[in-house]
């Protein structure tokens, strides 16, 4: 029954609420423990303030209004570990104490990250707002549903998680002085839109595209100039056998579509879905295009037209675009050649194909983007005035793609292994720093303690002039002349000596990589071979000019506004614009800085099992996890000093019934003097510190022998 599982659980055979409870921590321990509590879906554990929690790949009786209600207002400790007790925590931070707080949540592809931010949304929509303002319940509706849309245009059913988020997302909700939300701004990251163009076996396109096509009305449908057979369109052939994979009330494509329109049109006032599908349809056209070259004799004959033109058609009424405008754009380019002079220079078959799928690609990542602003805009915090209502707060949630390896693995996962490990080295920095200060608030004397550091996988990655990004930048720089294998080879002479890099050529009897093809890094999650095909032009992420200037000049005003860089002249556009690589740095370097000047809760979330089955912990594929994401090092840095610390009204609550001085009230003047008879009463003050407001406990058989006393009565 729902209230019973929220009940605290005694006894041991629910496992220990903190791993830092555990008699010795190794990994034998940990993940005795995990998987004990996993078996009576107790999904969530802490350490210390740190959130694990196991996807338990069904749906448990643990969330709603009710189990809501048993964690507002509550500390921590009081109530079973869960997602909402952290939401509350940020929740309580954030308007007692003032503090813009942020809720990090981790873990690799199908772990339960954005399960887990949804929950965390749901508990502050909850608990805020008891006065029922029309402009924060305003508010609060977009924040909920803007996750829906999001998910429709930025996740994919992959192999790894039928729901996969392919962006990474930071959503900032404001607060007012009363607590209650006004205001949010959602940041997206590295969209991996290579998926638009080609998806691996058992895997789909973005949902958006099947939804559209499933979902539509048949008149709707006739004016894009669509058919409703996703397997007619080549960008979404390889997934049109594949249902969503989703669950109620999602579980099929036109249930979705109509959920997503609901949003669309009420929520972000959009007055039909055909302003959103028009880039969508485009796109599916633009894959359909295939270039033929004509054998014809002659000057004008020679060269390549497009096979199916009816297809330039389509994208030429569906973006209000000049037919012969679309089809140069296809077929040539503009050159500024010397001077100041425009010549069309025509496409090889392999250029007019780069250029259809780079453009492709970006008419989806504009709409996205557009997509995301249109949010942002409805959310703005409207009318307000600092002076007059006071400053802001802000908590912040981050839900961003985890860890990932493939067997063959290129340029995207590269950036989304490097993002995990700035957020990992984050982590390291915070846990330590927050003990540290902790201590010295309290007046307690404290050792710091070793701790693995991956500050050199980072450097390795992000430091110039030798760092793996700005080595890329130089050979996506040097026109066109660097191939893979030469950015390769520079990369082998400037890391051959660098403890977490290695090619084939560093280390000729590795097999496992190719020579001229693979570098491998050893990241803090696991060692990733990546394949360096791609990688130049994926993050030279080359789009004509041309097809910018087409688009910008489009009558259609919603397109004309996805593509404000189409105004530049081809003679002012700048000769080297940022690479996807180096966008995506500062993007990291904005973020980790964002999130450093909050007060961080973490959420390390943990996949159970590759099958996506309910109940099953792959015992192997857990302790890698616990493993990479630091856990057991994190327990340790916990207890190094101090296993645990209480506030010491909250110590009494728990433990008062275990000492006749304290029960049912104590006499003694102070509460920390309770405590200190509770304590002398076991025989236990040889193993404690007592803080300004806290009690900090050195063992943790110290609170076990607390437990089990309690536990007897
Ligand atoms: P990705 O990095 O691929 O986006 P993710 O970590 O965001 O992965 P989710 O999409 O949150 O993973 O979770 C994957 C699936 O696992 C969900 O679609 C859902 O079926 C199931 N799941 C996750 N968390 C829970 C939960 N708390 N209760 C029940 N099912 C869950
Ligand atoms: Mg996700």
């Amino acid at each position: 029954a729902p209230a019973g599982r929220m009940e605290d659980d005694k006894g041991p055979e629910y496992g220990k609420p903190d791993f830092v409870l555990l008699d010795q921590v190794t990994m034998e321990d940990f993940m005795e423990n995990l998987k004990l509590r996993f078996e009576k879906g107790r999904i969530y554990t802490y350490i210390g303030e740190v959130l694990v929690s196991v996807n338990p790949y069904q749906e448990l009786p643990l969330y709603g209004p009710e189990a809501i209600t048993q964690y507002q207002g509550r500390e921590l400790y009081e109530r079973p570990p869960h997602l909402y007790a952290v939401a509350n925590a940020a929740y309580k931070a954030m308007k007692r104490r003032s503090r813009d707080t942020c809720i990090v949540i981790s873990g690799e592809s199908g772990a339960g990250k954005t399960e887990a931010s949804k929950h965390i949304m749901q508990y502050i929509a909850a608990v805020t707002n008891p006065s029922q303002r029309a402009e924060v319940e305003r508010v609060k509706d977009v924040l909920l549903n803007s996750t829906c849309v999001l998910e429709a245009f930025g996740n994919a059913r992959t192999n790894r998680n039928h729901n996969s988020s392919r962006f990474g997302k930071y959503m900032d909700i404001n607060f007012d002085f009363k607590g209650d939300p006004i205001g949010g701004h959602i940041h997206s990251y590295l969209l991996e839109k290579s998926r638009v163009l080609k998806q691996h076996v058992g895997e789909r396109n973005f949902h958006s595209f099947y939804q559209m096509l499933r979902g539509s009305e048949e008149e709707l449908l006739r004016d894009l100039h669509l058919q409703r057979n996703p397997a007619l369109y080549a960008f979404t052939r390889q997934g049109a056998g594949l249902n969503c994979g989703l669950q109620w009330p999602l579980d099929s494509d036109e249930r979705s579509l109509l959920a997503v329109t609901l949003v669309m049109i009420v929520g972000f006032f959009l007055d039909e879905m055909e302003v959103v599908q028009v880039p969508l349809a485009c796109t599916l056209f633009m894959g359909n295009i295939e270039f033929v070259e004509t054998k014809e004799e002659g000057p004008e004959k020679e060269g390549l037209v497009v096979a199916e033109e009816v297809l330039v058609d389509y994208v030429a009424e569906l973006t209000a675009t000049p037919r012969d405008q679309v089809l140069r754009s296809l077929l040539a380019r503009t050159v500024a050649s010397g001077g100041r002079e425009l010549i069309e220079k025509a496409h090889s078959t392999a250029e007019a194909c780069y250029a259809r799928d780079a453009c492709a690609k970006a008419v989806y990542q504009r709409l996205f983007e557009w997509i995301v602003n249109k949010i942002n805009s409805v959310m703005e915090a409207r009318g307000r005035d600092p002076r007059r209502d006071g400053k802001d707060t802000v908590i912040g949630v981050l839900d961003i793609y985890g860890f990932e390896v493939f067997p063959v693995n290129s340029f995207e996962q590269f950036c989304i292994n490097y993002c995990n490990e700035k957020l990992q080295q984050l982590f390291i920095q915070l846990i330590l720093k927050q003990e540290q200060e902790e201590y010295q608030r309290e007046g307690i004397t404290w050792q710091s303690i070793d701790y693995f550091n991956n500050a050199a996988i980072v450097e390795l990655v992000e430091r110039p002039p030798r760092g793996i990004l700005a080595v890329l930048d130089e050979a996506c720089s040097s026109a066109g002349s660097v191939t893979d294998r030469i950015f390769l080879q520079t990369l082998d002479t400037h890391h051959r000596h660098h403890a977490h890099y290695s090619s084939r050529q560093l280390c000729p009897t590795d097999k496992s990589m190719e020579f001229g093809r693979d570098f491998r890094i050893k990241h803090y999650a696991g060692n990733v071979t990546y394949s360096v095909e791609g990688f130049i032009d994926k993050n030279r992420d080359f789009l004509f000019q041309d097809f910018k200037r087409l688009l910008y000049n489009s009558t259609d005003p919603t397109l004309r506004a996805m593509w404000p860089d189409g105004q530049q002249d081809i003679t002012e556009v700048t000769k080297r614009p940022l690479t996807a690589g180096t966008l995506f740095k500062s993007s990291m370097v904005a973020l980790v800085e964002n999130l450093a000047s909050k007060e961080p809760y973490y959420v390390r979330c943990i996949k159970p099992n590759e099958e996506k089955v309910a109940g099953r912990l792959d015992e192997g594929h857990c302790r890698h996890q616990v493993a990479y994401l630091g856990l057991l090092e994190n327990v340790r840095v916990r207890r190094a000093g101090f296993a645990s610390r209480q506030p010491y009204p909250r110590f009494l609550l728990r433990y008062k019934m275990t000492c006749e001085y304290t029960w049912p009230n104590h006499l003694l003047g102070s509460d920390r003097a309770a405590v200190s008879a509770l304590l002398e009463q076991h025989g236990l003050q040889g193993d404690v510190a007592f803080g300004h407001s806290k009690l900090f406990i050195r063992s943790p058989q110290t609170l076990v022998t607390l437990e089990q006393s309690r536990a007897r009565l």
